[in-house]
């Protein structure tokens, strides 16, 4: 039998700092003492890797876990085995109803459909999502009269906040919504608040929160600035030094032409990784809090950066991508959401 060489380290790595993490959780298990703190980990924790974030997490003491899909129930039950695991998403057919049942992880039901679909197979513990407003999933007040969602035996009743990182007027209209929706439906927990939603306060709060982003970095809102840190440190190497002359153009559509003799480097990460092209032209790099400006256009696997300010960098040589996540926000002009979850999987490897 022929045994493959084990590969080399590859020139693009995600530095993640669990310890930031777990801090993230606690500082917004602070902001609202008196609720239970969950965490949102669909989407592979914000890509950023169940089997890494899982165990922080746990050992924060989260308790409380959403995905999205079924596919994303297994891998986070084995790190929380007989856990609470709420599928956002709720049933499609009676194979979810019965992976659900199996699991022991309970569907959102988000319509009619969904309650009687759950009954249909059986039922059991189940969390129920209004729509106060958001016009995405969940059941309207009137729904809550159903007789079908009436049957459900509801563990918590959620409901999600559709701008809840803006002084929007929405947010008291949602929370005024979602009072009602817990004074006629009978549950065991309420739940309202995502990360911009514990930053709005305690009457946002309810019995249990569901943040996502801001664990991982994200600052919807002010109020969350000083106690949420960077989690994610993206990092790539220089796989090519290079003397550009007067009049050189770098890149795709050579958008960018040297005016003087200057040192670049060719650095291994592109939009293939999450490193989009609305970087090029506004992105730098970093050596040692040095920038180093890209040069021309972000290009499938790789940048070209401007080494004027860390001449002696080589080969091999690691640069730090800036990824904070409000500052790279404004930078890209992308969301803090989408910067996180983009990055990609070549850079889990090490
Ligand atoms: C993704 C999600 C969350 C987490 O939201 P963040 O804004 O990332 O904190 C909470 N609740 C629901 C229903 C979600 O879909």
């Amino acid at each position: 039998m022929r045994s493959d060489p084990a590969s080399p380290p590859a020139a693009l790595r995600l530095k993640l700092d669990t310890q930031a993490l777990a801090a993230n959780w606690r500082a917004l298990d602070a902001f609202a003492p008196d609720a239970a703190t969950g965490a949102a980990v669909k989407a592979n924790a914000y890509g950023l890797g169940v089997h890494k974030v899982m165990p922080a997490l746990r050992e924060a003491g989260a308790r409380d876990f959403f995905v999205a899909h079924w596919g994303e129930v297994n891998e986070v039950l084995a790190h929380t085995p007989g856990g609470s695991i709420s599928v956002l998403h709720g049933p499609l057919t009676a194979d979810d109803c019965a992976f659900a049942r199996a699991t022991g992880v309970r569907p959102v039901i988000n319509s009619t459909f969904q309650a009687q679909l759950w009954t249909d197979a059986g039922g059991g513990p189940c969390d129920v999502m209004i729509d106060s407003g958001i016009n995405r999933l969940g059941l309207s007040l009137p729904q809550i009269g159903d007789p079908a969602v009436r049957a459900l035996q509801i563990d918590t009743l959620l409901s999600h906040l559709a701008s809840a990182d803006e002084d929007s007027a929405q947010n008291a209209e949602q929370l005024a919504i979602f009072k009602q929706a817990c004074a006629a439906l009978p549950a065991r927990r309420r739940s309202l608040a995502n990360s911009a939603g514990i930053g709005l306060g305690e009457a946002y709060h309810f019995d249990l929160t569901r943040p996502g982003l801001s664990l991982y970095g994200g600052v919807p809102r002010p109020e969350l600035t000083n106690a949420i840190c960077q989690v994610a440190y993206p990092q790539a190497a220089i796989i090519q030094l290079r003397d550009l002359s007067p009049g050189d153009r770098v890149g795709y559509n050579a958008t960018f032409t040297a005016t003087r003799a200057m040192r670049a480097a060719v650095v291994s990460i592109g939009y293939a990784d999450g490193y989009l092209r609305c970087w090029s032209g506004r992105g730098a790099l970093q050596s040692k809090g040095r920038a180093l400006p890209l040069l021309g256009r972000v290009s499938m696997d790789m940048v070209v950066v401007d080494l004027v300010a860390a001449p002696e960098l080589r080969e091999g040589d690691w640069l730090d991508i800036p990824y904070a996540l409000p500052q790279a926000a404004m930078a890209s002009g992308l969301s803090q959401y989408e910067l996180i979850t983009i990055l990609g999987r070549r850079l889990h490897q090490s």
